[in-house]
């Protein structure tokens, strides 16, 4: 039995990115996957999600054709077609990291691994012995536990994935950001929408104030929002679903024809045989150092099975780090720039920390804000809606949090992403120059904002 130098388990962002930067960092790899390669993000997360978002941006445009002189005949929505065109997204990019395995040299074993001991892993009967294991085993839906959650009609975040036909009215259970994607999804393709949500629908990690005007654009696209509402029970009432909550006045309900759970994820670690290696673990969530070592020396974990930021993006840098880690090297995983990004209508994004954390902790700050509605090149879009934000350290400029709501937000964060990983001040950002015109030059007016004042917009 030939010894590898790293094993990673899981096969999701965090495990493949691993497994391709050990490779490159010259080590013998294996990377055990038990169902397809891509993991959450590429089959049933991030991807098949934002090529149903990107559907929907050419029907609202579509729509909106006209006001931009264009001329075109009738346009509807063809669920079929957009999920057909889902699945083809998702195969080509599953199919580009198995390519990715063989053109690394990284062996793929197909299997639910069991860790043995720190230096062994088995894949039904083949072992594999190892100098460093990775754990990478993700996470997996947490669906509320009440009475009703197991009726026909009642969604995961999976099931809704593969819907052929449009539900007339769905009522998604749950304001995370998944939930809140599915929700404009599902509205903007014509279905009756409504939030239940038990705490406000603010965005977290994402500004309150951001969070807030977003919350409140919801209504005017259609989407109801029901705050406050601990749901107990769903019930079926003839061809429709009842989601039901007490209030001081008695029961209360929402009635859909489906029900998204959307009620978030939890680490997933079962069969991995932590328990007997005593890895410690609390919540389900398996606990790493800044090194992301467990416990037991040799076994790393990443991702969603930490059950901290659970974002593919973060499993991947903390793939990279273990990966290089289990190798000799000593890098610490640094998280004071996550970017988070919702990808609604329109847009939230955020970095770094917000004004009210900025007030919570005392730190000295200087909040500026700039309407996108001043942008040039947001007018000549005509996608004015939304602000960008940046909170600045009051005494040295460094910029401590960017938060956008707005067109590209997604895009647009990076270089608030950079600036705080890099402790750029306003000024560093006010005094690049930004091609004109362009959506980043909100981000240069709002660190503008921070000094003499935008150009293009009054004293904030
Ligand atoms: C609907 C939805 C939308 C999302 N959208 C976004 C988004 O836009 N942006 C974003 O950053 N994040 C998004 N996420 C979150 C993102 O998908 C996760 O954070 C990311 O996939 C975590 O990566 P991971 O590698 O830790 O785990 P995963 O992607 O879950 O991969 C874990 C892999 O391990 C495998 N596995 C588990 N146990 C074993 C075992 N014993 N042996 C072998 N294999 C095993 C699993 O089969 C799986 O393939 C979304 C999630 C959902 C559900």
């Amino acid at each position: 039995m030939s010894e590898k130098d790293i094993v990673i388990i899981g096969g999701g962002p965090g495990g493949y990115v691993a497994a391709i930067h050990a490779a490159h960092l010259g080590a013998q790899v294996a990377l055990v996957e038990k169902n397809r390669l891509g993991g959450t993000c590429l089959n049933w997360g991030c991807i098949p999600t934002k090529a149903l978002v990107r559907s929907v941006e050419v029907l609202l445009e579509a729509k909106r054709a006209d006001e931009f002189g264009i001329e075109i005949g009738s346009i509807k929505a063809n669920l079929p077609r957009i999920m057909a065109r889902k699945r083809g997204i998702v195969d080509k990019l599953v199919s580009g990291v198995e390519q990715l395995m063989k053109a690394n040299k990284i062996s793929v074993y197909r299997g639910a691994g069991r860790i043995m001991s720190p230096h062994l892993v088995k894949v039904d009967d083949t072992e594999i012995a190892t100098r460093k294991i990775i754990i990478a085993t993700g996470s997996e839906s947490s669906p509320l536990p009440v009475d009703g959650a197991n009726l026909p009609g009642v969604l995961s975040t999976d099931d809704i994935l593969e819907l052929e036909e449009l539900p007339e009215s769905l009522v998604v259970i749950g304001g995370s950001h998944v939930g809140v994607e599915f929700a404009s999804i599902f509205s903007a393709l014509g279905t009756k929408t409504t939030i239940v949500k038990r705490r406000p629908l603010l965005l977290e990690p994402v500004d309150e104030e951001v969070g807030r005007r977003f919350a409140q654009g919801l209504s005017r696209q259609g989407i109801q929002v029901i705050i406050g509402a601990a749901v107990k029970s769903i019930k079926r009432q003839g061809g429709l679903l009842k989601v039901v909550w007490d209030t001081p006045e008695g029961e209360q309900g929402v009635e859909g024809q489906a029900v998204l759970m959307a009620t978030g994820r939890r680490p997933y670690s079962a069969g991995l045989g932590l328990e007997e290696l005593g890895v410690k673990m609390e919540a389900g969530a398996v606990l790493v150092d800044d090194c992301l070592e467990t416990n037991i020396e040799d076994i790393y974990a990443i991702g969603d099975v930490l059950g901290k930021h659970m974002l593919a993006h973060v499993a991947s840098y903390e793939g990279e780090i273990a990966a290089e880690n289990a190798l000799g090297g000593r890098r610490r995983a640094d998280y004071q720039a996550v970017p988070t990004c919702v990808f609604t209508v329109p847009v939230v994004a955020g970095v770094g920390i917000t004004e009210k954390e900025a007030k919570e902790r005392g730190i000295p700050h200087k909040v500026s804000k700039f309407p996108f509605l001043a942008c040039g090149r947001a007018v000549a879009m005509d996608e004015t809606a939304g602000i960008v934000k940046m909170i600045c350290h009051a005494e040295s400029g460094k910029v401590l949090g960017l938060h956008i709501m707005g067109p590209h937000a997604d895009d647009l964060i990076a270089e608030g992403a950079l600036a705080v990983r890099l402790g750029a001040t306003a000024r560093d950002v006010a005094h690049t120059i930004h091609a004109h015109p362009t959506l980043p030059e909100a981000v240069q007016e709002t660190a503008m904002g921070q000094l003499e004042g935008s150009i293009h917009f009054g004293r904030s």
